[in-house]
């Protein structure tokens, strides 16, 4: 159903760096087509509910603070293969191990402020991208 689309977001570290232009020029670049975007601020109990699947691990509590921390850039980008060819194109969580080149190697921080968030599969972009854009169009 929606295997080619994916969600992401341009998280607090990298739009207060001033990095959101190089980022979406990496995703176009890649061959990613925006199909809708906002640039917005998560409150702590949305960006609570967001990452709701993590509420058991240890950095809940942190990464809920730090997706709330800043204005973010959410997006729903559209290419064959889109999930998992946005997570090669952002690298591991850990951006010291990160691929050469990936987005998160170059932008990100830390295992925390990593950059960019990407679905980990088309159920979640369907479900992430609902959370972000319900009711307005996609084009
Ligand atoms: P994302 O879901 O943001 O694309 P991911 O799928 O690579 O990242 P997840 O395991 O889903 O990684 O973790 C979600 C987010 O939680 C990570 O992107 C990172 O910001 C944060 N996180 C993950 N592991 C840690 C950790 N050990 N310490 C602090 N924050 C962490
Ligand atoms: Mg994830």
């Amino acid at each position: 159903m929606a295997t080619n689309r994916t969600f992401t977001m341009i998280k607090p570290d990298a739009v207060g760096n001033n990095y959101i232009g190089p980022i979406l020029a990496k995703i176009n670049e890649a061959g990613f087509r925006v199909v809708a975007m906002k640039y917005t601020k998560l409150s702590v109990e949305s960006a609570g509910k967001f990452y709701e699947v993590h509420k058991a691990r240890p950095f809940y509590g942190e990464l809920v603070e730090y997706m709330s921390s800043g204005p973010i850039v959410a997006a729903i980008l559209e290419k064959d293969n889109a999930v998992s060819d946005f997570r090669k194109l952002i690298g591991a969580t850990d951006p010291s191990k990160a691929e050469p080149g990936t987005i998160r190697q170059l932008f990100a921080k830390s295992i925390a402020a990593n950059a960019v968030h990407g679905s980990d599969s088309d159920e979640n972009a369907e479900i992430e991208g609902n959370y972000f854009f319900a009711g307005s169009e996609r084009f």
